[in-house]
């Protein structure tokens, strides 16, 4: 028995199953079921909703959700070797666990899930900052998701969050903070994770804005804002020369001075170049 359910506690489950972590799949286990649960109340009231779930591994945020009362639970994980360990879950909460041996890159999880919908995960960075991206620039808004729940190394988390004139600010804080509500909710010490992690981690809760804080079209403004930061010590008419051939124009249009930096352009100003741009 381990507190929240009555599955062994989850050291045992990795000897059992022999989980050793690998590194080459972003592999940070959390063991402590009580933070688990305490992550997996950060999305807020689960009863009544369809929660997907990236990456679950032996299963300590999936117990968290199960626990916490979510109506079903779609789990995707990349390594088969995890199967046994959440199918065990999945037994313990009949009906409510649905596994799926999968890369979460390559698959369309839709036709799994009924809104409400809660996006949680726990993955190696560079993943969860891909789907973070994904899940954030479809074409029609609202999205299927109402929240994300995600943990992040310390630094990513800080850049979804960043204020404009902050060095973390860029891409990540636009296109989150265009579209929905971001906050760091948690924060971890390397020593919450098995084995350790080198840097600090923290939870990021988004929830989606009916509707995005200033119009344009999610393609439009990723390129922009892509190339602008792609050179972000250059002056915005020398970042996004090649965008359009009267580009200084249409910074000033966009009530942009040509020789602001990206970083103190807001993401209202970077709506209204993506606007110009487009038209
Ligand atoms: N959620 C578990 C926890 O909190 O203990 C495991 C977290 S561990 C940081 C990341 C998990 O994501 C691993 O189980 C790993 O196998 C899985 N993973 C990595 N890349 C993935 C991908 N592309 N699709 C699905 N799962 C992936």
């Amino acid at each position: 028995m381990s507190g929240i359910d009555a599955l062994p506690p989850l050291r045992q489950v990795i000897t059992d199953h022999g989980l050793s972590a690998r590194k080459s799949l972003g592999q940070n286990f959390l063991l402590d079921l009580n933070l688990t649960a305490k992550i997996a109340r950060q999305a807020g009231d689960l009863r009544g909703a369809d929660v997907l779930e990236i990456g679950p591994g032996p299963g300590g945020l999936t117990r968290g959700l199960l626990a916490e009362g979510a109506r079903r639970v779609l789990a995707i994980e990349k390594d088969a070797r995890c199967l046994p360990a959440l199918e065990e879950i999945a037994a313990a909460y009949p009906g409510r666990l649905e596994i799926m041996n999968a890369d979460a890159l390559e698959l369309d999880p839709l036709t799994y899930l009924a809104p409400p919908i809660h996006i949680v995960a726990n993955l190696p960075y560079n993943v969860g900052t891909e789907l973070l991206v994904r899940w954030l620039t479809p074409d029609r808004w609202p999205p299927f998701w109402d929240s994300l729940t995600l943990m992040f190394q310390r630094e990513v988390a800080e850049r979804i969050v960043a204020a404009p004139g902050s060095k973390a600010y860029g891409r990540l804080a636009l296109l989150a903070q265009w579209r929905a509500e971001a906050r760091i909710v948690m924060s971890l010490p390397p020593e919450a994770f098995t084995p350790p992690p080198k840097v600090s981690s923290a939870v990021v809760h988004l929830t989606a804005l009916p509707e995005p804080r200033f119009p344009a079209k999610p393609k439009v403004l990723e390129r922009v804002v892509a190339q602008a930061f792609n050179q972000r010590r250059k002056m915005m008419r020398a970042a996004l020369r090649g965008l359009a051939p009267d580009i200084e124009d249409r910074l000033k249009a966009a009530g942009i001075a040509p020789t602001q930096r990206a970083e103190t352009v807001t993401l209202e100003q970077f709506c209204a170049l993506a606007r110009t741009v487009e038209s």
